[in-house]
């Protein structure tokens, strides 16, 4: 379909004015598997438009197309809305309201009288027609150069109540015979519709197809189901992905047919999130490839098993996601780069979304959320990192496990890294890389370690200031090497690893049984190299 937008930046106008209407908006997912980042994201402008304006925030599950269900998709949807603290004050899940109910199969019985008040004024039609006899109208249609679209033209070869007398139209109604509603678009009028972010847009009926609106299946299409929705619960502002851009003129055109042209919502489709590197939309294997999440959580499909990382499992701080996501497609007014949720209300605005894709910045994503687990303190580290130590079936006492978030927050960007980059607080090392110690040992080494873990191991005051001047006492003084000679095979024979926060500090925080236990291991290892 050829859309045509008029983005001059400068025509942000609003086609009627919405003062005096309340701000409504809606996050409105289908259930049919997890909820994609880009979701999220359209989740998180919608709540901060709807907080900075007073209004309200509705989460309407559609799940309308039953064929395309998957169990666990709406609970998923709500578990990352709460972790990421953006909770609607309406909807599915999170009650309030006094329009519900809000998962669109609860709502069946309403649509119908919409699609039957559209065939008696006019503008839709029931139609008979087969898979097969589609698949031939379509077939024939592209054959001729033609696109394969159930429309003016083409709508008076199939069988409908258009082309069938009405005395067949209803035997055939009588007796059962399956069928769909259609919207009856003109032949040759001009859509137009006002988007906050694209400015006019205008598409010609004549590239738009005669959508079905309700189904055999006694169930209406997204389409129906999504504007008799937005209309009953007063939504005043869409805001929802690109990818909905191509749907928007037909749901002006049922605005119009309903007859609640006045009551018709602003649109705003924000723009697709794109792949790091190279043009087309962003998407799990991108994910898969370049080592982060495109999902809010964990996800294990049900049917094939397979898992999909999140970034809460992934170690991922929610405040760090909402700035991911805030600056996917949004720029501040100044250039500052960090934002808490309230900020980001007060300073959010739809006028400085863009029109054009916004590329996922990977290291970007990465440094957000360094600079959040930087900036907490040790006991919400703590809080954070409880649960991938329990899924380890680590339990360990409370002031330890605070020291060790402190010695390592500097030193890793994802909470679960404290972990896994810290095994050696948690575990004792079994193994070590020997071609490092080959490269860096010499003859004198081992010996001195020796040394040192006798002198460690008589230590009464276990601090980081006592073990740095035995490690001196013992390395300089009594054995003429510098620190540097020295510093890597201690910190190797202790943690088993060359990297790590300060060594004295983390010697100290081991404690003397740990620490000697772990040097007397690896002199053993050593030993055994030939
Ligand atoms: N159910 C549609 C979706 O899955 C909603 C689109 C809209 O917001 O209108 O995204």
């Amino acid at each position: 379909m050829q859309i045509h937008t008029f983005g001059l930046g400068f025509i942000r106008l609003s086609l009627r004015p919405f003062m005096e209407r309340k701000v409504r908006v809606r996050f409105a997912p289908s259930p049919t598997g997890p909820l994609h980042i880009g979701g999220v994201r359209t989740a998180l402008y919608n709540y901060l438009f709807a907080k900075q304006q007073g209004g309200d925030f509705i989460l309407r599950i559609e799940d309308t197309d039953q064929t395309r269900f998957v169990p666990g998709a709406e609970e998923y949807i709500i578990e990352s809305l709460k972790w990421i603290g953006i909770s609607p004050n309406e909807g599915q899940g999170f009650g309030g309201g006094e329009f519900g109910p809000y998962r669109q199969s609860e709502r069946k019985g309403m649509y119908r009288q919409y699609a039957d008040q559209l065939v008696e004024s006019g503008y839709a039609y029931y139609a008979f027609d087969s898979a097969e006899e589609l698949d031939g109208m379509r077939e024939t249609l592209k054959a001729n150069g033609m696109s394969p679209q159930y429309d003016a033209v083409s709508r008076m070869s199939m069988k409908n109540s258009l082309t069938l007398s009405s005395d067949e139209v209803q035997r055939r109604l009588d007796a059962g015979d399956p069928y769909v509603i259609r919207i009856k678009l003109p032949r040759k009028e001009e859509v137009r519709f006002h988007d906050i972010i694209r400015g006019w847009v205008v598409v010609h009926t004549n590239a738009m197809d005669d959508k079905v609106l309700f189904k055999s299946d006694g169930m209406p299409t997204y389409h129906l189901a999504n504007v008799v929705d937005d209309y009953l619960m007063r939504v005043s502002h869409v805001i929802r992905g690109e990818e909905w851009l191509p749907s928007a003129p037909l749901h002006v055109m049922l605005y119009k047919y309903l007859g609640w042209e006045d009551s018709m919502p602003e649109f705003a489709h924000l723009p697709l999130i794109l792949k790091p590197d190279g043009n087309g939309k962003l998407s799990k294997r991108d994910g898969d490839r370049l080592g982060f999440p495109v999902f809010p959580l964990n996800w294990t499909d049900p049917v094939s098993g397979e898992l999909s990382s999140g970034y809460r499992d992934a170690g991922y701080f929610p405040e760090a996601v909402i700035n991911i996501l805030a600056f996917l497609g949004w720029h501040p007014s100044d250039n500052r780069e960090l934002f808490e949720l309230e900020e980001l209300v007060k300073e959010f605005s739809l006028d400085r979304v863009s029109k054009s894709g916004a590329k996922f910045d990977v290291q970007k994503a990465f440094w957000f959320n360094q600079q959040y687990l930087r900036s907490k303190d040790d006991a919400a580290l703590c809080d954070a990192l409880l649960p991938f130590l329990s899924k380890q079936g680590i339990e360990r006492d409370r002031t330890y496990l605070e020291s060790v978030c402190g010695l390592m927050k500097e030193k890793v960007s994802f909470i679960n890294e404290i972990y896994s980059e810290g095994k050696y607080f948690f575990h004792t090392p079994e193994s070590w890389d020997e071609s490092l110690i080959r490269k860096k040992f010499k003859d004198f080494t081992a010996g001195i370690l020796e040394g040192l873990k006798e002198a460690l191991a008589s230590l009464s005051d276990f601090s980081n200031g006592s073990i740095e001047s035995v490690f001196h006492q013992i390395v300089e003084e009594k054995n003429g090497k510098k620190p540097g000679e020295m510093m890597l095979a201690f910190r190797l024979s202790v943690s088993g690893v060359a990297g790590g926060p300060p060594i004295f500090d983390m010697v100290s925080l081991l404690g003397k049984e740990a620490a000697v236990k772990n040097m007397e291991s690896f002199l053993t290892y050593y030993s055994s190299l030939s």
